[in-house]
């Protein structure tokens, strides 16, 4: 399979280098200049559960130079780059050219379907942990899971093609027409200790230091379920309080994304997250009161490191 992916930062280029090591062409299309001539020059040196190594058969390139057209694209730009990374590789979307999208948050179905009929696009959701531990030199640790399906409900044999892939390069991949679900129930986990540490600056275990750290994120948990029902999705709110508890519990020292991109000074995927619930739930006439607050003050953060950002008169 031709696969190009979309987006070669921390999880393109660990799924990238595990689809390269099973035998498939991959292209990894990226604007990071610095990493993709690293590839290019010393391959992608990935560190997982099953070693410390180096993938050389990686093809790399920026947006403006791709011609050929693939059999997968997978899109992994942070959903708030979704749009314009497309624009600049529309030309190689081909008749034939599936687009899976694996990105947090919601709206992404939509956005892809900007550029490609709705009965090409894959959607799902992964566990897969990836950082980008330098240049070039990507790092997960653990195990995950992915479940995919048609983003129009339909039973394709092209999405089973892409699960078998997936699968073969080790990221235990499954077709599965309850995405939706798994992909709200991790909608609440990170609208709820995201936002949270992105404010607070804490670990995901620090916000178990007071009774309000979980009282709070459970509150949003809550807040998103309601708005996923009535959206006809049926997630479980106790099984995504788990899931946040034994985060709580077990995630020593870890920076969820949001607050690695605030201490990073770059805009977030706040609008993805915290953003599509509050306008779904207004839609619905649903009250999401902590989402909101996280969402307002999350924006609030982004408007002042903007600011931060212009040259002083
Ligand atoms: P990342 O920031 O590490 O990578 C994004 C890449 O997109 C960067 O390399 C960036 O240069 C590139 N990019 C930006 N604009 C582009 C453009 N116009 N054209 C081409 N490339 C462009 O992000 P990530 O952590 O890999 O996350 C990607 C998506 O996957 C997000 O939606 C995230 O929420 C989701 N996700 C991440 C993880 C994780 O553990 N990192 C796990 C599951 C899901």
């Amino acid at each position: 399979m031709k696969i190009a992916i979309l987006g070669a930062g921390a999880m393109g280029s660990f799924f990238g280098g595990l689809l390269a090591e099973s035998g498939q062409t991959v292209t990894l299309i990226d604007v990071n200049d610095a990493h993709l001539q690293a590839i290019r020059e010393h391959g992608l040196r990935l560190e997982t559960g099953m070693g410390d190594r180096r993938i050389s058969s990686l093809e790399t390139c920026r947006p403006e130079q791709v011609t050929a057209q693939p059999d997968l694209l997978l899109v992994f730009t942070k959903t708030l780059h979704t749009a314009t990374a497309l624009e600049g590789i529309a030309d190689i979307i081909g008749p034939d050219t599936l687009v899976l999208t694996l990105q947090n948050g919601l709206g992404n179905v939509e956005t892809v379907a900007r550029f490609v009929p709705e009965d090409r696009i894959v959607v799902g959701m992964t566990t897969w942990p990836a950082d980008l531990a330098g240049t070039a030199h990507v790092r997960s640790h653990g195990f995950g899971i992915i479940r995919i399906m048609a983003a129009d409900g339909q039973e394709r044999s092209g999405v089973a093609g892409i699960a078998e892939a997936l699968s073969k390069a080790g990221l235990r991949c499954t077709v599965d027409q309850t995405v939706w679900q798994a992909i709200w129930e991790k909608v609440a986990f990170n609208a709820a200790l995201n936002g949270i540490c992105a404010v607070t600056g804490c670990t995901v275990d620090q916000l178990g230091a007071v009774p309000a750290g979980f009282a709070l994120a459970s509150a949003v948990v809550d807040e998103v379920i309601a708005v996923a029902r009535a959206e006809g999705v049926e997630a479980d709110a106790d099984h995504c309080r788990e899931t946040v508890a034994h985060a709580i519990a077990q995630h020593v020292g870890h920076k969820p994304s949001m607050l690695q991109d605030v201490l990073a000074g770059r805009a977030t995927e706040i609008g993805a997250i915290n953003g599509a619930v509050a306008e779904r739930a207004d839609k619905h006439g649903i009250a999401v009161p902590c989402t909101e607050m996280l969402l307002g003050l999350v924006r609030l953060i982004e408007a002042r490191m903007k600011a931060d950002r212009q040259p002083t008169a």
